[in-house]
């Protein structure tokens, strides 16, 4: 089995129901959906059909269980105006960009769609547009007329609504836009498992997404992206206040100089583990997979490099959603992460995590014991999820199976790091009943055999106490 999941990107390439059933066999454990792109009833459709597919799961009672949805919000961007022709730029030419339009200037003017732009860039070390295929020194600011002039380093063109980054800047706009909060109402209504929050800068943005999903009485794992410089220095409280993080490094790469993402994400990844939450590496893991229908080497030492950093997820976006290759890339991520997980054959993980609460000692003790007596899995028995995250925490080198009742934790789980989540009913005040059934349901599906030697951390009764326990057990 695969301990690293991977959550695939759904778009025009892969919103039937035929192909996302396609991507499930082939390795998805967790679908996005990117609110960038598409209306509301568009999503509401793909979620439906996911829906659908996880029904379909759940009868069928086998591995893979059930898929989890995660939607990613558009956040606060800068962009360009419309254009009906590109604007063609030539390397050394004065522009002036302006949030109004200007009918009298006889420069060229490049239109952006931010009140504040003049007063932001001051901090800016440059303007880049598409990512940085155009970028931009900045000469003057003119803060009667709210322009800035720039003088462009590049040959390019810009066509509509091009993303426009000024790195270095604090930008005064909301991180979460009007928008946002329609798309997160619209999460909270339709019971997604994730939502992933776009150009989160502060830990305080991510609380006021909490508590809107409080009032809403909607449980949705937040995962906070982590694309800005505010938010690499806010890491700790970020990590705190979310529920899990993506290291988006399409945007970071703008942000910083790219030369510093691989430490950047290879800290992410560590931080993110010590705290036992749930991260995802995101962005061009297969980028020459959208038209090729092989995977470049650098790209699969890419994906094996995340692999070896013990990350819980790694994601497709372009590759999948509008791509020519979605379900070979797919195949592609699963084999590399497999070649990858095979050849890391020591548990090295162990000492990386603290352990710094009664709950992380006892997981820290069943991983420890299913290490050194070489158990065949972890077996946990988990309502909310936070036990099989516990254990998680510490990357055992034998799967996890945990059994839930609670059909959110089964799809919530489906980021976490070496967990195989199964859904049974805990119908039974007494635990052993529980755990007897949930025995049944593993050897239905599979994943425990008569025979194996596990590791189980569950509630055990202790006179009339209910008490917790990590038991050696050898399956009936
Ligand atoms: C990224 O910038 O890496 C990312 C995942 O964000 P998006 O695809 O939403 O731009």
């Amino acid at each position: 089995m695969r301990f690293t999941k991977i959550v695939c990107t759904l778009g025009p390439s892969t919103n039937t129901k035929e192909s996302i059933r396609s991507l499930v066999d082939a390795g998805m454990n967790v679908a996005r959906i990117n609110l960038s792109h598409g209306s509301l009833e568009q999503h509401l459709q793909t979620i439906r059909t996911v829906k659908e597919i996880n029904e379909e799961l759940k009868a069928a009672a086998r591995i893979p269980t059930c898929v989890g949805i995660l939607l990613d919000t558009k956040g606060a961007e800068i962009r360009t105006g419309d254009v009906t022709e590109k604007i063609q730029i030539k390397a050394g030419q004065e522009v002036l960009f302006s949030s109004k339009p200007l009918p009298k200037e006889k420069r060229t003017v490049i239109m952006v769609n931010h009140e504040h732009f003049d007063k932001d860039v001051l901090e800016a070390e440059l303007i880049l547009i598409d990512n940085g295929l155009l970028s931009f020194d900045i000469v003057s600011t003119d803060r009667k007329s709210g322009t800035v002039t720039a003088k462009a380093l590049e040959n390019g063109s810009i066509g509509s609504r091009r993303h426009v980054n000024l790195p270095g800047a604090n930008l005064s706009m909301p991180s979460i836009t009007p928008k946002d909060w329609e798309d997160i109402a619209f999460a909270a209504k339709e019971g997604v498992d994730f939502l992933a929050l776009s150009f989160i800068r502060e830990a305080k943005e991510v609380e006021e997404v909490r508590g809107f999903l409080t009032g809403h009485s909607a449980r949705i794992a937040l995962i906070s992206k982590i694309e800005t410089r505010q938010a690499v220095r806010n890491i700790q409280e970020i990590i705190e206040a979310s529920d899990g993080i993506m290291v988006a490094r399409g945007d970071l790469g703008v942000e910083v100089p790219f030369e510093s993402v691989p430490a950047i994400q290879d800290d992410l990844v560590l931080s993110s583990r010590r705290a036992g939450k749930p991260v995802i590496v995101a962005t061009h893991m297969l980028e020459s997979m959208i038209d090729q229908p092989m995977p470049t080497r650098a790209e699969v030492t890419d994906i094996a490099h995340a692999a070896m950093s013990r990350t819980d997820a790694t994601m497709l976006s372009g590759e999948t959603a509008s791509g020519e290759f979605p379900f070979e890339s797919v195949g592609a991520m699963d084999r590399v992460l497999l070649a990858t997980e095979e050849h890391i054959t020591q548990n090295t993980a162990m000492e990386e995590s603290p352990v710094e609460n009664e709950r992380a000692a006892r997981a820290h003790a069943a991983v420890t014991l299913a290490v050194t007596t070489r158990a065949d899995s972890l077996f946990v028995m988990t309502r909310s999820g936070q036990t099989a995250r516990d254990v998680a925490k510490y990357r055992p080198n034998v799967p996890i199976i945990a059994f839930t009742d609670v059909v959110e934790t089964q799809r919530a789980l489906q980021l976490t790091f070496g967990v195989v989540p199964i859904l049974i009913p805990f119908s039974s005040k007494d635990p052993e009943k529980t755990v007897r059934d949930a025995i049944a349901a593993g050897k239905a599906m599979d994943v425990l055999h008569k025979g194996d030697h596990v590791v189980l951390v569950s509630d055990s009764k202790a006179g009339d106490e209910s008490v917790n326990t990590v038991q050696l057990r050898r399956i009936p």
